[in-house]
């Protein structure tokens, strides 16, 4: 990052917050996204169900990148009694046509792969990293505190030094 400071905090590298990293860095702000696991999606516990359309809000045509297993063209949904269950199964092979849409997917590949396409954006991407509080001054969120360093966005315009120190394993 040419000034050391970046236009957008970003905390979590979840589906939100790699989308939102995503677009900004698209846009070309300059971008860091925080993720306290130790890799992104290394703290996720979702079900393995990705809906297209999601991401295709995103960018179109993006899932045909995303690490996605199998096309999704059978539901079923079980209503339970105390000592009963009715269950309605429904195919339909047309949900496999032109833009699929879900698939089974794995959480912790599909942000990790979402981290990654924030990277090649230009966002900076620090893994390990949790995020206590946010610095709050005259009513506006100017930042935010990781450990001991407070990393403030750049219209703030400070020494951005502590910024280092907080994405210092992502740097090496
Ligand atoms: C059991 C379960 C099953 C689900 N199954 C599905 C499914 O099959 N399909 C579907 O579409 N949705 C499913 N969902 C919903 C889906 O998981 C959420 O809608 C989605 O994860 C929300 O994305 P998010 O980015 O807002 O939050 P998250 O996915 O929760 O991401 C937040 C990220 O922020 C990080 N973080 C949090 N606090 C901090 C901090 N202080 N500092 C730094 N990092 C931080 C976390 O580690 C995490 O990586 C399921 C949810 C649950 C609970």
């Amino acid at each position: 990052m040419a000034d050391d400071s970046f236009d957008a905090i970003v905390v979590g590298a979840g589906p939100a917050g790699c989308s939102c990293a995503y677009t900004l860095a698209k846009e070309g702000k300059s971008v860091l996204l925080l993720e306290r696991g130790n890799s992104a999606g290394a703290k996720n516990v979702s079900g393995g169900r990705l809906y297209t359309y999601a991401l295709e809000m995103v960018e179109p045509g993006m899932y045909q990148r995303a690490p996605l297993q199998r096309k999704i063209v059978r539901e079923q949904i079980m209503m339970l009694g105390s000592n009963t269950a009715m269950t309605v199964d429904y195919a339909d092979y047309g949900f496999g046509e032109n833009v699929p849409q879900s698939y089974s997917v794995v959480r912790a590949s599909l942000d990790e792969w979402f981290a990654s396409e924030c990277e090649s954006q230009g966002a900076m991407v620090a893994s390990a990293q949790l995020v206590d509080d946010l610095v709050v001054e005259d009513g506006k969120i100017v930042g935010i505190k990781c450990g001991e360093d407070e990393i403030l966005c750049s219209a703030k315009k400070q020494d951005c030094s502590p910024i280092r120190k907080a994405t210092r394993s992502a740097l090496v």
